[in-house]
């Protein structure tokens, strides 16, 4: 069963919650608002499948491969005005769904909280598009991902690295038809500040 004895060794990217077959992990807030998982001693059968997935127990060997630099500016006035850099995500995204694939990343709820969901055509993009400087809830998406691997969808998965680094170890192999887009990600804030954020917008009428 998965404990979070040193938080250093956890960076919240569900993989533990979204694989359990009897469902007692879930990510719960600490006191400064980030996710942890939780674990329900009372359904946890012992399975291990959570450390089994865990990215911070398993560290995957780093593999040497080919890799290339460019400098991306995407050609849409309106995407790359709606898009934090230059718009990458949106024309990779593109890409995907011209294949018939969906995409998923992080957008606003309808209260506003930032929660990782899926878009299937291309106005649902702009959902994705610009910085959400908060940590992003991942729920069902590492499962309903897997569920559209299988059956042969082109997948584009788009997060945080340590979401994505998640997101590989919940699949446990490789599929052809996955691509993935990684924000430069420093780190992510909390969810609690950006509520008293909201909060405090809210009280000066401002949203
Ligand atoms: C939490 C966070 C920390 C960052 N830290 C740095 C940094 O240290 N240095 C730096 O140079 N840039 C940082 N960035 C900026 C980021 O690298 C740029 O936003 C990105 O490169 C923009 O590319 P784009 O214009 O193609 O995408 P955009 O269209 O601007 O962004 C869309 C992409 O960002 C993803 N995304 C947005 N918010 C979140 C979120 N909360 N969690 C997970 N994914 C999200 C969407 O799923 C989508 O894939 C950070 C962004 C985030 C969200």
């Amino acid at each position: 069963m998965i404990t979070i004895k040193d938080k250093c060794s956890c960076c919240g990217c569900s993989a533990c919650a979204s694989v359990c077959p009897k469902h007692c992990i879930t990510m719960c807030e600490d006191d400064e608002g980030f996710l942890y998982p939780a674990a329900d001693e009372n359904t946890c059968i012992e399975c291990g499948l959570c450390e089994v997935v865990c990215p911070v127990i398993h560290v995957q060997p780093d593999v040497e491969k080919e890799q290339r630099a460019y400098l991306v500016q995407h050609k849409n006035e309106q995407v790359l005005r709606e898009s934090t850099s230059g718009g990458a995500f949106t024309a990779i995204a593109r890409w995907v769904l011209d294949r018939g694939g969906v995409v998923c990343g992080a957008g606003f709820s309808t209260d506003f909280e930032v929660v990782h969901q899926w878009a299937n055509c291309y106005e649902d993009l702009r959902m994705f598009r610009n910085s959400k400087y908060v940590q992003s809830r991942i729920g069902n998406t590492y499962k309903e991902a897997k569920q559209f691997l299988m059956e042969g969808k082109c997948v584009l998965f788009s997060g945080t690295p340590c979401q994505l680094e998640g997101l590989f170890s919940f699949l446990r192999k490789p599929y052809e038809n996955l691509v993935t887009v990684d924000v430069v990600c420093h780190a992510c804030p909390s969810p609690l500040v950006y509520r008293k954020y909201l909060e405090a917008q809210k009280k000066e009428n401002r949203i």
